[in-house]
């Protein structure tokens, strides 16, 4: 049984005023059966995780470095984030590809880095307007997934996340069926790669525009485990509902 999973992903926004919006959330899902997860900037990770304390909410981040330390201006390795209190990373996100030249053999280190650290990596997949208009969109999520398997997967320390590029921030969604056909396509791919019972325990969500007013249709979809979500996951007035249309389904 997979436990669901509802993940915001709040990007480059918030300073410390935002940690009122964490503890609001907190109050509004004060014993959900889905498991929370709040991916704030990376200033804010500690802090994050102090008013979390208590409360059925994890904390996470939103990229790392692949190395344990060095000589990488800027970059946080997964001991710091672990320091820091993140309990998960997001890795490969489609705006980290884009803004950063991120291709697969990279976020595969950094899948396997934040394994290795004992954390669990949520790995991105999604792809272009232009692919999913060519018919690609199963090619290129599958492409995605064999090249950026880290070693050593587990259930409790890799989720999915299938995200289409073209539905990030745009209030696009695909069709249920679309989303049906790729995570469908991807429980089978993880089988293919890991085996029958690692794929079955492993998390697939879906992010793209969800929100309170779709999540319920979304979170009815077989094999979507839950969401990441971006815009609406920066308030617990947009977050909180969406939580509870995911402990309903
Ligand atoms: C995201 O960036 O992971 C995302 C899903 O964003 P949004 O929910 O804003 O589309």
């Amino acid at each position: 049984m997979r436990q669901k999973l509802a993940a915001g992903n709040w990007k480059m926004h918030g300073e410390g005023a935002a940690l009122a919006e964490l503890r609001a959330l907190a109050d509004a899902c004060p014993e959900p059966a889905s498991q929370i997860l709040i991916c704030p900037p990376a200033t804010l990770i500690a802090r994050a995780a102090e008013a979390a304390r208590g409360t059925p909410i994890h904390i996470g981040a939103q990229d790392c470095h692949a190395a344990a330390k060095g000589a990488h201006t800027g970059d946080l390795s997964v001991g710091m984030l672990a320091d820091a209190g993140a309990n998960y990373v997001i890795v490969g996100h489609s705006e980290r590809r884009a803004d950063h030249g991120e291709n697969d053999a990279a976020i595969r280190d950094k899948a396997a880095s934040v394994i290795a650290g004992g954390l669990t990596a949520i790995l991105c997949l999604g792809e272009s307007l232009d692919e999913r208009e060519a018919g690609q969109a199963l090619d290129v999520v599958g492409a995605q997934l064999r090249d950026a398997m880290p070693p050593g997967a587990r259930p409790q320390s890799l989720v999915l996340a299938y995200e289409p590029v073209w539905a990030i921030g745009t209030g696009h969604t695909p069709t249920t069926e679309q989303i049906a056909e790729v995570h469908g396509f991807l429980r089978t791919l993880l089988a293919e790669l890991l085996g029958e019972s690692a794929a079955e325990g492993i998390r697939i969500l879906y992010g793209g525009s969800v929100k309170a007013a779709n999540a319920a249709e979304i979170f009815a979809v077989p094999n979507v485990d839950g969401a990441l979500v971006g815009g609406a996951s920066l308030t617990a007035a947009d977050f909180a509902p969406i939580v509870q249309a995911l402990d309903a389904a």
